[in-house]
């Protein structure tokens, strides 16, 4: 008599961790398995906090400009946006594969060609999910301002891989390649937005350190404004296949963590999109714009 509640309580524990265990492995529907970062993210499953002085300090207040005008000194009607393509990488899809390919070009390293990337703690949200809604919306944003936009993929149901994805970029002849991603770690305190390009001795095309540089700085000067998420230490890194093998200035965004619980249900919510929208386009339009080294390249090589 004694013994029958216990015995239930027990039952009633397995049960419980059972469920628990299968709404974890809900969050990848793919393999089932919970991957916690991709491999074009992150190597290691070592995560820096954030530091408490952020590289970009946040400027305090400031008139928010009106991208869509032109900017000082524009002839009336012209738009120098229209001159600068953009490829937009929307990282992973719901398609992986453990397939190498060479992490630079004419390097005998290699890496996984394609991972699924993180997900969702709240949400459950695969990260190739709002890595591609996001980029659709920043498509859209940029195609209004005037730039002309190439997407590396703009459905869920493809594999494609790093190197390719960089070669979409270079064929075309973009002017910027923007990698779209959502960090994940093993510490749901873990937070922040951060970019990540090549490093100044990179093997391969370190003439685009610099302007890789700049381009991400203006990206998480105005995200982090915008979102009020933390901004990270920008990170060079030369084992990221896809901006090993661009040619052009090239930014992996890093648009927040799914791994913590309070930017996760801020990557999925609508508002928070747009701010991350109109950010975006607006760094875009920073690097772009007048007096930087990306327009006077242009205006150089049309004389
Ligand atoms: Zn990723």
């Amino acid at each position: 008599m004694i013994r029958q509640p216990s015995r239930k309580l027990v039952l009633f524990l397995l049960i419980g961790l059972l469920l628990f265990t299968a709404c974890r492995k809900a969050n990848d529907p793919v393999t089932g398995q919970t991957v916690l970062s991709g491999d074009e993210d992150r190597p290691s499953g070592e995560v820096p906090l954030p530091s408490s002085s952020p590289l970009f300090p946040k400027p305090d207040g400031g008139e928010e400009e009106d991208p869509g005008e032109s900017l000082p000194g524009e002839k009336e009607g012209e738009n120098f946006r229209r001159e600068f393509l953009v490829c937009l990488d929307p990282g992973h899809s719901a398609h992986a594969s453990t397939k190498g390919e060479p992490i630079g070009p004419g390097s005998k390293e290699m890496k996984r060609m394609a991972s699924l990337g993180s997900a969702g703690i709240r949400s459950g949200v695969g990260e190739y999910e709002v890595n591609l809604d996001v980029a659709l919306l920043l498509r859209d944003e940029l195609e209004k301002r005037g730039y002309r936009v190439l997407m590396t993929r703009e459905s869920q149901d493809v594999l494609v891989g790093n190197v390719e994805r960089a070669q979409m970029a270079n064929e075309a002849g973009a002017d910027a390649f923007l990698r779209l991603h959502c960090d994940g770690s093993d510490n749901p305190r873990a937070k922040g937005a951060m970019a990540v390009t090549i490093s100044p001795d990179n093997p391969y095309h370190p003439e685009n350190y610099r302007a890789s540089q700049q381009l991400g700085q203006a990206l998480v000067r105005e995200y982090t404004r915008a979102t009020g998420l933390v901004a990270r230490k920008s990170w060079t890194t030369d084992t990221m296949t896809g901006l090993n093998w661009a040619e052009s200035p090239a930014v992996l965004f890093e648009m927040g963590f799914l791994s913590n619980p309070e930017e996760d249900l801020l990557l999925q919510d609508h508002e928070f999109r747009e701010k991350m929208v109109q950010s975006l386009a607006n760094g875009l339009d920073a690097y772009f714009g007048e007096g930087t080294d990306a327009r006077k390249e242009k205006e150089d090589k049309d004389e």
